[in-house]
């Protein structure tokens, strides 16, 4: 299942969907208004929905904590989630659309029962954006490629970036290192951010 839906992935991010950055303009389809969703996810995940999937789809394929933190912005409970105290070397995938986002070498404890990185996996791997919610602002942290909620990034992290991005496991994926080294020796996929540095 798992293979196959990242093979999906890979062709469409090989060429068959050329619109690059357009997949979080993406509209839902009409038939899902009723479910009316947080953001805009719209992953090309899906070939027969022409690049489009729904919000139903969604809630099909993730689960319940999946979909309630990438979609509607929740946060899980810190120190009961899947990766905080992950220390294995690989990298870290967005669950909704499988882009890259963080690689292990950039993880640090830093205590708060969230998994935490210094620094995303590259330049074009997340996106910020002003979060009001809460009486502090915040700032918040979402897939470049796919809109999905991620966490939030505070000013008090570790050099050399200092900056500490406090992400929900619910919204990553984490690959093996020999996983993906395999995979990508295998399907011949656009080159990702092997080396991560300090952005900003
Ligand atoms: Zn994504």
């Amino acid at each position: 299942m798992q293979r196959l839906a990242w093979c999906f992935v890979a062709l469409i991010a090989a060429g068959c969907f050329d619109g690059e950055r357009n997949v979080s303009n993406s509209k839902l389809s009409g038939q899902d208004q009723s479910d009316a969703p947080s953001v805009s996810v719209a992953p090309p995940l899906e070939p027969e929905q022409g690049g489009v999937i729904t919000n139903a789809e969604l809630r099909k394929r993730l689960t319940p904590e999946q979909y309630r933190v990438t979609c509607e912005k929740g946060t899980e409970l810190a120190f009961r989630n899947e990766y905080w105290n992950n220390k294995r070397d690989g990298v870290y995938r967005c669950v909704v659309c499988n882009e890259m986002l963080f690689d292990s070498t950039t993880k640090f404890d830093s205590g708060s029962g969230w998994p935490s990185f210094y620094a995303p996996a590259g330049t074009d791997a997340v996106a910020e954006h002003d979060d009001f919610k809460h009486i502090r602002r915040r700032t918040e942290v979402v897939c470049k490629k796919c809109n999905s909620h991620l966490g939030h990034v505070f000013d008090d992290g570790p050099k050399p970036t200092g900056r500490r991005y406090c992400m929900n496991s619910a919204s990553l994926q984490f690959v093996p290192r020999e996983e993906e080294t395999a995979k990508k020796a295998s399907d011949g996929r656009r080159p990702t951010s092997d080396a991560p540095k300090a952005s900003e």
